[in-house]
This record gives C-alpha cells, structure tokens and sequence, in this order.
C-alpha cells in the first residue's frame, strides 16, 4: 500500500498526523491551563504568586482569550504568507519554548513572556492544523469531512483527558514548575511526529493562498503589527503603560469586539464576493456570536469550577494517596474530555442515523441545542451552589460531574459542528480567515469566562446560587432565539449541509 491509500479509522491517513499533533499540543494547553489559576492563587510559600482569585481570575481570561484571539493573525498570516502546514511547525516550536518558559522557577516577568510566546504559538497552530483538516477532505461530502472533524475533535480531548492527570497532578503534588515543563514537553513530542508523519498529507495546506506582490505587502503588514506588539510589551514592561489584571481583561474585550467588526466588515465589503457567499458569511458571524456565549459558559471550567473543586466539592476519594488526604482539583479538568471521547462516537452515530432518514438537524439547530444545554448545566451548579450553602460544607463530586456531563453535550452539538461548518461555508480564500473568527468567538468567550470566575471565585458562597441562576437564563434564553432563527439560518446556508 502506498502513502496516499493508507487510511485512519476509514480516513486519510493524514487525519492520523493532524490527530496526533493535536492531541499533543492540546495536552500541552490543557495541562498548564488545569494549574494556571490554582498556582496564580497559591501561597508564595507553596510556590505560587500569592494572586486574589479574582487576580488570578482575570490573567486566565487574558491568558485564553489571547490565546484564542491571536488564531486570527494566525489564520491570516498562513493564508497570505506562511501556509497553514507551517504556521503550524512554527506554531509548535513556539508553544514548547514558552512553556519550557513556565517552567523556570522565577518572578512574573518571565512567567508572562512565556504566556506571551505560548499565545504566539497557539495562535499559529490552532486555527491553521483545522484548516489543514478541512483541506484533505477537499473533494469529499460534507458527512465525511463531518465525521473526519469529530475524530479530530477526540483527538483534541484525548490530550485534554490525559494533562490534567499527568502534568495537572505533578503541577500540584510535585511543584508548579515541573507540571509546566511536563506540559511543555508534550508539545516537543507532538512536533517530532508532525515531522516524521508529515508525508502523509500529500499537497494539503503546504502552499499559501497567496503569491507575489500581494504576498509582498502582507509580509510587511505582518511585520508592522509585530513591531506594534512587541513595542506594547516592552511599554508594558517599563510601567509606561499602567496595567492591572482586570482592567487589561476589560480592554480585551473590547478590541476583540473590534476586531470582529473589521474581519467580518473586511470580507463583506472588500472581499470581492457574490450574494450567496455573502449571506454564508452572516451564518459563520451569527455562529461566532454563539460560540462567544457558549465559551463564556463552558470555559468556567478552569476558573468558577476549578475554584469550586478546590473550595466546595469533597475530594476525599482516593485522598489516601495524597499527603493532604485530597485527590488534586485538578483531575476534574479531566472529566469534560473524557466525556467527550465517550460520547462523540454516539454523537456521530445519532447524526448518520438521523442523516439515513432526513432528519439530521441543520447546524443551526444544533447550535441552539448546545446553548440549551449549557444553560442546564448552570441550573445544575445553582442546586450544587444552594445545597453548599444549606449545609455550609461540601458537596459530592457527582454536582460538578453531572453539569460537566450535561455541557459536554451541548459541546458536541456546537464545536466539531461549528469547525466543520466553517471550513464549509467559508470561500476558500478566506478559510484560514473564517477559522480565525471562529476562535475569536472563543477568544471573547474565554476572557468572560476569566472575568466570572473571578467573581464567582473570589465571592461568598451564598451569592453563588444567584449568580449561577443568571447563566441559566443567560444560556437558555439565547438557544431558543437561535432555535428560532435556525430555518432563516438555514435558507442563508444556500444548501450546504
Ligand atoms: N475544547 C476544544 C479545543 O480545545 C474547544 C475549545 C474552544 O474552541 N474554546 O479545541
């Protein structure tokens, strides 16, 4: 058999590439971001910053919104320049050298120009390897290129299952500063593979879209806007700029706001497109404008429900095994991934099934679903929060399972459906783009996600009920509007399914 008939599980033998580097570099994201708040918050003496939580709250919500913000150059400058196939080898190299970066025992300043270089890095990546995904099923159906995504998608949390455990548990048993270097090891393990495997991807993703002048004058503009960065940092370095946690978290979100109205204004306007491709645009803008919502709940889980681990849930099981007679907090970052693995397959499975008969719900239909669920998942963490409250103790590590449960499945409806989708809707020229604004989403979604955390964390227990009764409303009010929307949504999509 030669290179281009091997096959994964029934797919392209480069999905097996793509599959692993992922798993790699998500174990990396995944097992530095189960320790970020935890060692922010920790005493000096136990080797942390000695941060509030609502500190430590905000650098998590920058630190996963920029990472996810800067897909967007990422995105960009593979199209223009690099090519997503070496956006994502340099990606890699720098998502190791900023965690090996975390790894130095010293003081902030260099533990945020490692957040930095990682931020570089994923931004490069992340995006860029989905696009790369999106090439190989160039001329295939839409079903495949659907299930090829969700296979990926296991890959992403069969890293995200494994890091928490891994570098998670040497993070808080061990040291802060070896859990990061575990985490940053992964990655170097994940770029040798992406090396030794990298044949099987044929021609996929190698060449930028774009050649000549044109390649030229983003080169330049690439390189303006790194002089702007760097300038920043080093302004930010001096105290020439006057920085604090959640007043830079605030600012974010307001230049990520921005930029969704120039990326998106930019490709309307200028993008010389026809009407029908237009109106596939203002689908991937309202599926954006979903994902930031549904990210603001979801990636609590390394803030609210991290903290909520930490303070409220009894982690007496297995607590032998430890000096302090608590298994880490860790683990439960673990729990939404695992869920994944399990139920993708049923996923898949329900959506061909349902697919056989015309029954398969449009993409937005699932959208909505998924903002539904993320709101149950809320109503379950006020009934945790009340009965943490009544009893003024801990609750079982079921409460936290059971709303890990329930948004898990409304991931599934939402993220390897919107990836899928957006490699679909958007014109080719503009994918690695599109895939940026798709990050974007969670960029913002992610920052929110640090901002309530904070709060949550940082407040007493008797408001939490409250608070979590909000994101119920918040969640589910906006899923039914989109179950509203989803037949105009569906007309826009111009018959891609
Ligand atoms: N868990 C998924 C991943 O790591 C989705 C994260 C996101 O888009 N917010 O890729």
């Amino acid at each position: 058999m030669n290179d281009s008939e091997a096959t994964f599980f029934g797919h392209p033998r480069g999905l097996a590439t793509l599959f692993f580097t992922e798993m790699f570099e998500r174990f990396t994201y995944y097992g530095m971001r189960a320790l970020l708040t935890l060692f922010l918050s920790a005493a000096v003496a136990t080797g942390g910053f000695g941060m509030s939580e609502q500190e430590a709250g905000a650098i998590y919500g920058i630190y996963t919104g920029a990472v996810y913000l800067f897909c967007v150059p990422g995105g960009w400058i593979a199209d223009r320049i690099l090519g997503q196939r070496h956006a994502v080898w340099y990606g890699g190299i720098l998502i190791a050298v900023g965690n090996c970066i975390l790894a130095i025992p010293s003081g902030h300043d260099l533990f945020y120009l490692g957040l930095m270089v990682i931020v570089l890095g994923v931004g490069l990546l992340k995006p860029n390897i989905s696009a790369v995904v999106g090439a190989l099923y160039k001329d295939q159906p839409g079903y495949r290129r659907d299930a090829g995504f969700s296979l990926f998608y296991m890959g992403i949390n069969l890293g995200a299952f494994i890091a928490p455990l891994i570098a998670g548990t040497v993070g808080e048993k061990v040291g802060y500063r070896f859990g990061f270097l575990a985490a940053g090891l992964a990655m170097v393990i994940g770029l040798v593979q992406f090396r030794l495997t990298g044949r099987y991807l044929g021609g996929a993703g190698l060449e930028p879209q774009m050649h000549g002048a044109e390649k030229t004058r983003n080169i330049r503009l690439a390189l303006a806007g790194l002089a702007i960065l760097v300038a920043a940092a080093v302004a930010a370095y001096f105290g020439l700029i006057r920085l604090t946690p959640s007043g830079l978290a605030w600012q974010l979100l307001i230049v990520m706001a921005g930029i969704a109205v120039v990326v998106f204004g930019g490709v309307l306007f200028f993008g010389g497109l026809d009407a029908a491709e237009k109106k596939r645009i203002g689908v991937i803008f309202v599926f954006f404008v979903c994902a930031a919502l549904f990210w603001a709940g979801f990636e609590q889980a390394g803030s609210t429900f991290n903290f909520f681990a930490r303070d409220y849930t009894d982690r007496s099981w297995l607590g032998s095994w430890f000096e302090d007679g608590q298994h880490p907090a860790s683990w439960y970052q673990s729990v939404q991934p695992i869920f994944v693995i399990l139920l993708s397959p049923v996923f898949t499975w329900v959506w061909v099934a349902l697919g056989r008969r015309n029954l398969d719900p449009s993409a937005p239909l699932k959208f909505g679903l998924g903002l539904i669920q993320l709101g149950l998942g809320m109503g379950v963490m006020a009934i945790a929060a009340a009965l943490v409250v009544s009893s003024h103790g801990k609750v079982m590590p079921t409460w936290l399972m059971l709303t890990y449960l329930v948004h898990t499945t409304g991931e599934l409806c939402l993220s390897p459906v919107g990836l899928s989708n957006v490699t679909k809707l958007s014109p080719p020229r503009f994918v690695g783009q599109m895939m940026g604004t798709w990050f974007l989403g969670a960029a913002i979604g992610n920052t929110v996600a640090g901002l309530v955390g904070g709060e949550v964390g940082g407040g007493s227990a008797e408001a939490m009920p409250g608070q979590f009764m909000r994101m119920l409303f918040i969640g589910g009010g906006a899923g039914v509007l989109v179950l509203l929307l989803s037949p105009l949504l569906r007309r826009m999509m111009g018959g891609i399914r």
